[in-house]
């Protein structure tokens, strides 16, 4: 099959092309706007395959898409390009109603132009998976109240609000032009190659840099952490096996407060790579003035793609935080690249 996914220099993007490249004989293009997110070094281990190609392209560009399209002849569109970090998306708002909601408009009608345009045995064939987030959902009340695939939206920040509209959009192009669409909302996911903007890799970095552990409000904020290549696995087991017109929520049965994922880190780095003064690195620890509009916990019911498609995580929060920890420690000279803004200033030889 050929699979077309938009995002692959990204976080997630990157583990499932990663993944797909690994596993399976797929030819993938990487459509890729190649914003401060996107790194193709995160693809080093695969972008030699024959089966991996490159385009830069903004989802917004309606041309370069109908060509992308026209040229690699989709079987399967995994959508994961977004802006996604919570904190920019409150400093501004546009690019997150310009990437979340316009782009993806814009490649839902460059998708239908295609699809309506396959011969039937194709069009029967084709999917268009949507990736979005738990966000959309807002915060829950109770302790033991969890997400599913039927809680009504309520997204408390920009970001969250404009993935919310570009879900509605993908049932919208469904109910009403028949796209063969699919939505997963994903719980938070760590592990490999996360921009060192986002709590852990920057509570790991800032550890080996003897800097503060920025905490925000009393880090009592409850989420569901997800390892990524287990979110991987499932992506792609729901753009091949699940049912067009569903939406699967998944989750890492993971309920964390960022307190303790933070003291869960430093325990860690103490015991693999000790602070030179002796002080554990909890003691580097502070607590800094709550982000506005923070929901305070999410969890996912993620039983629908257990019982239907068979999908478990892998990794428990344990074994997926040391992996994670180790690849930070491994991987330091990926992770100054992206603090010194290298790996951005050498794109220009960027296999097209
Ligand atoms: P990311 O920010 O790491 O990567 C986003 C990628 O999209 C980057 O490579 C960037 O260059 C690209 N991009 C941005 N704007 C673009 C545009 N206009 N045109 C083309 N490409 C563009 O994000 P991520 O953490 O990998 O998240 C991927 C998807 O999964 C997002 O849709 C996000 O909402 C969703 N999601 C993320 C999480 C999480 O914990 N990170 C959880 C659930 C869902």
């Amino acid at each position: 099959m050929n699979i077309l996914i938009t995002g692959g220099a990204g976080f997630i993007g990157s583990a499932v092309i990663r993944h797909i490249i690994k596993n399976t004989d797929h030819q993938v293009l990487n459509v890729d706007k190649l914003t401060y997110a996107g790194n193709l070094e995160s693809l080093a281990d695969i972008d030699q395959n024959v089966n991996y190609g490159f385009s830069q392209i903004d989802i917004c560009d309606a041309e370069s898409l109908a060509q992308a399209f026209d040229s690699f002849k989709p079987n399967l569109v995994m959508h994961l390009a977004a802006e996604s970090h919570v904190d920019r998306s409150i400093d501004g708002p546009a690019e997150f109603i310009t990437t979340n909601i316009v782009g993806t408009y814009t490649l839902l009608e460059a998708a239908r132009h295609y699809w309506q345009a396959l011969a039937e045995t194709e069009k029967s064939s084709f999917k268009f998976h949507h990736i979005s987030t738990d966000e959309v959902y807002g915060d829950l009340e109770g302790t033991m109240d969890l997400f599913t695939e039927s809680t009504a939206y309520a997204p408390s920040s920009p970001y969250s609000a404009s993935k919310a509209s570009s879900d509605h959009l993908v049932r919208a192009w469904q109910r009403t032009y028949g796209l063969p669409t699919l939505i997963t909302n994903c719980s938070n996911n760590y592990g490999p190659y996360h921009f060192p903007e986002k709590l852990i890799p920057l509570v790991i970095l800032n550890a080996l840099d003897g800097k503060n552990l920025p905490v925000y409000g009393k880090g009592d904020q409850i989420r569901d952490w997800l390892y990524v290549e287990d979110h991987a696995r499932a992506l792609y087991k729901v753009v091949t096996e699940g049912v067009v017109g569903e939406t699967y929520n998944i989750g890492g049965h993971n309920e964390k407060q960022n307190i303790e994922v933070v003291k869960t880190i430093c325990k860690i780095l103490d015991e693999l790579q000790p602070q030179a003064n002796g002080e554990p690195y909890e003691s580097l620890i502070s607590f800094v003035k709550d982000r506005p509009g923070h929901d305070l916990r999410y969890a996912i019911d993620a039983s629908k793609i257990d019982n239907e498609l068979n999908w478990t995580p892998n990794e428990s929060f344990e074994s997926g935080i040391r992996k994670t920890v180790i690849w930070y420690l491994d991987n330091l000279d990926w992770c100054r690249r992206v603090q010194d803004g290298s790996y951005q200033r050498e794109r220009l030889g960027a296999k097209e």
